[in-house]
């Protein structure tokens, strides 16, 4: 018999409601790079997680949530860019 692993929880920043790691969106801020979407969730850097919900992504990208969580000022462009990545992912 396969050993049922533990999935971390992750709170999200909108909502603050806990989920498994796995079906939270993972959103990075690398010193190079910028702000992206973390698809892999295994980026370094200072990470942040969302529900896949758009109420929670449209609260983080208008409130400055995001900014406040990754300690940054997120451009209009990353916005964009975020937006995009994650248009297929949020419902
Ligand atoms: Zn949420």
């Amino acid at each position: 018999m396969q050993r049922r692993k533990h999935v971390p929880q992750r709170t999200c920043i909108v909502c603050r409601q806990k989920k498994d790691k796995r079906r939270l969106i993972r959103i990075v801020r690398d010193r190079d790079t910028g702000v992206f979407v973390d698809l892999s969730g295994k980026h370094n850097g200072r990470g942040a997680y969302l529900c896949p919900e758009l109420n929670c992504w449209d609260k983080a990208l208008n409130k400055n949530v995001l900014d406040h969580a990754l300690r940054t000022e997120v451009s209009e462009a990353e916005k964009e860019k975020i937006i995009e990545s994650i248009s297929q992912l949020v419902p």
